[in-house]
């Protein structure tokens, strides 16, 4: 219930301290009124709050009303003394609470810092490289500057180049982070387990940093005025992987500080997925205080359980928006977490996402008669299973570079602008379109590159193994668990039917009757020694993304994304529009999955993609999902322009 939440209200985060040290008690107790929202679904459901504004600051509902009234009668000083940390100026070494500072520990190695590219758990691969000379393979668009949004641009870019702003900004970044919103697997669901209960004290905080959005729950919707047009969809994930325990003394700063050094932000969920989630928070808050008035409406939708399969959040968020929406691609674009934009062969380029590969856990199990490990049979369980999964081993998935696949338009992409990618490959690239020699030779090329191999076939990794409980008893039972990606060529269905195809002269062979995904395998009816079962270990099979169209007719939504991609880069780096030096934009890939999965049925044009600057960064996977996770803030105020770019854009755009 939600009740029992208030009754705890400064209830312990973890044993690293309480989420932050409330000066405003007060204040706090009166926010929490917010939380009886009527709409909120019981707490033994996740929780989703449905909320609409327009652009002033408005209640909710009457339950909110104490809250708004107190929010309007405050002062600005008051409002920001909400902040966890109080208003810095730039650059600043931040001050912390006593509370905080029991936080602290020992730092330890300065590893590399994290700049975006959610690698980690999404496994973005991204390589891109630019040349105008020969574009086209690669079309570019013209960046898109918005005309009747300048003057709100024009005074939002004036802000983002103010201290004052900047401070502001790395302020609502940093609380963020000092509220720990760790998810783990498997949790019960929200009213059955506590852990759940560390995301009330972080929408505690989103309604005190943003007060003109109105903040207390997931799905807000900023109400356009015409209805007329498609709604876009920004998404972003709440939650955070846990910090190992074993790891504290070796971050640099404390992963729940949320220390700003003068030029990053760190700790846990400072790129991943906070930058995303306050980015947009802060785009909407300063473009509403500016007066900005959308024509288009704009919702966002915020998770909660990204890192743990996102049933809960997104799962209840996507079917709130179905119900609310319809199921008939109701929204014009989404754009969620994702890849940013980096530098390869001495030039600069973007790689939004706009596909994502399948997904299956298989469980391999074997069974025979136990016994005295004393007269043992010729194979145990053990042995069996062992010969399974050396059988996987050597036959790995065929790797077939796909002419229509997203990794292939990459590779096209690097070609037609890659001013230093090597002659030969270029060569070899371009012969490829024409070629299926050509084609085979790239494949080998880019196949010894991991990431990208990864890209274009199935994957398979065996995660798990387990069998036998004592030195004298023989095993009944051993099982393997198997994690496959799935290429966007292929299927789940494909990926069952090769396994089972794969597995089954070692059932022949070891004579055990077989059943794969509940289909009886077995060629003879006569006694078996055992059995072997193929299943889908956790049920969470999910099939390839449908991929965001990039080309041609239905791509407009990719094409204004392109287009404000490059506008923004130009913009931040004062260089002109059609500049040599400006951003090439090619289609990526990942072979995680986000939210996203979940919201397949709102649009045709999904997009994992949240600008952030990487440049120069080595080690792409460095900070996210382990020690030191950092975010720049200048990497920061790029992500409000872009979101701030794209709002204004897709408001006026007639082909969306
Ligand atoms: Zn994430």
């Amino acid at each position: 219930m939600a009740s029992d939440r208030l009754a705890v209200p400064h209830a312990p985060i973890s044993k690293y301290g309480t989420a932050r040290s409330d000066p405003q008690e007060l204040l706090l107790d009166n926010l929490r009124i917010s939380s009886t929202f009527p709409k909120f679904l019981p707490a033994a459901k996740p929780r989703v709050a449905y909320l609409k504004f327009s652009g002033v600051t408005v209640g909710a509902s009457s339950a909110c009303k104490p809250w708004t009234e107190l929010m309007r009668k405050s002062t600005t000083e008051e409002k920001e003394a909400l902040l966890p940390t109080t208003p810095q100026t730039v650059p600043h070494t931040p001050r912390f609470s006593r509370k905080a500072q029991r936080r602290i520990f020992i730092a330890g190695l300065l590893s590399c810092l994290t700049l975006g590219v959610v690698y980690g758990h999404l496994g973005f691969y991204f390589d891109g490289v630019l040349d105008s000379n020969v574009a086209t393979g690669c079309p570019q668009v013209d960046a898109l500057v918005p005309q009747r949004g300048a003057d709100v641009l024009a005074s939002i870019s004036d802000l983002l180049a103010t201290s004052d702003y900047k401070a502001k900004a790395i302020n609502w970044l940093s609380g963020a982070v000092q509220v720990p919103t760790e998810v783990f697997d498997a949790m019960p669901p929200v009213g059955q387990d506590p852990r759940w209960e560390v995301f009330a004290p972080f929408h505690d905080y989103l309604l005190t940093a943003f007060p003109l959005v109105n903040t207390y729950g997931l799905l807000f919707e900023w109400t356009g005025s015409d209805k007329s047009l498609k709604p876009i969809l920004l998404a972003a994930h709440q939650d955070v992987v846990p910090v190992e325990p074993k790891t504290y003394e070796e971050w640099t700063h404390p992963p729940y500080s949320g220390h700003f050094d003068g030029e990053l932000i760190w700790g846990r969920g400072s790129s991943d997925d906070k930058s995303g989630l306050i980015g947009i928070m802060t785009t909407i808050e300063t473009m509403i205080a500016q007066g900005f008035k959308p024509t288009r409406t704009v919702v966002l939708a915020f998770g909660f359980d990204e890192e743990a399969s996102g049933l809960q959040g997104a799962g209840e968020l996507g079917a709130t928006m179905r119900s609310t929406y319809g199921e008939d691609l109701p929204f014009a674009f989404i754009v969620d977490e994702g890849g940013g934009f980096t530098d390869k062969y001495g030039s600069v380029f973007a790689s939004p996402s706009v596909a994502e590969k399948g997904y299956l856990d298989v469980h391999v199990e074997v069974t025979s008669p136990g016994g005295h490990s004393s007269v043992p049979p010729v194979h145990t369980t053990i042995g069996m299973l062992a010969a399974l999964v050396v059988k996987y081993e050597n036959n790995p998935y065929e790797l077939e570079l796909s002419r229509d696949s997203i990794p292939y338009a990459l590779l096209q992409c690097q070609a037609a602008h890659g001013a230093e990618m090597p002659k030969k490959l270029k060569h070899l690239i371009r012969r490829s379109t024409r070629s299926k020699k050509a084609l085979a030779k790239l494949r080998d090329v880019v196949i010894e590159d991991r990431p990208f191999r990864s890209l274009i076939g199935t994957t398979q990794a065996v995660d798990i193994v387990q069998g036998g409980v004592k030195s004298n008893a023989l095993p009944e039972q051993a099982y393997a668990l198997v994690n496959h990606r799935i290429s966007t060529q292929s299927s789940v269905a494909e990926t069952m039917a090769h396994d089972a195809a794969l597995l089954a002269p070692l059932a022949a062979q070891f004579n055990l009757s077989y059943t794969a995904f509940g289909k009886a395998m077995s060629l003879s009816d006569g006694p078996a020694l055992g059995t072997l079962t193929l299943k889908d270990a956790y049920g969470t099979f999910l099939e390839p993304a449908p991929v965001s169209p990039i080309k041609g007719k239905g791509s407009e939504a990719y094409q204004l994304l392109s287009g404000t991609i490059k506008a923004t880069y130009a913009a931040h780096r004062g260089l002109d529009l059609d500049a040599k030096d400006g951003i090439a934009v090619a289609p990526g890939m990942s072979t995680g999955n986000t939210d996203t999965r979940y919201y397949w049925k709102l649009s045709r044009s999904i997009f994992r993609y949240n600008h952030k600057n990487t440049i120069g960064s080595k080690d792409r996977l460095s900070g996210v999902h382990t020690v030191n996770e950092a975010m720049s803030a200048d990497a920061l105020l790029e992500m409000i322009r872009f979101f701030t770019t794209l709002i204004l854009n897709a408001d006026e755009s007639s082909a969306i």
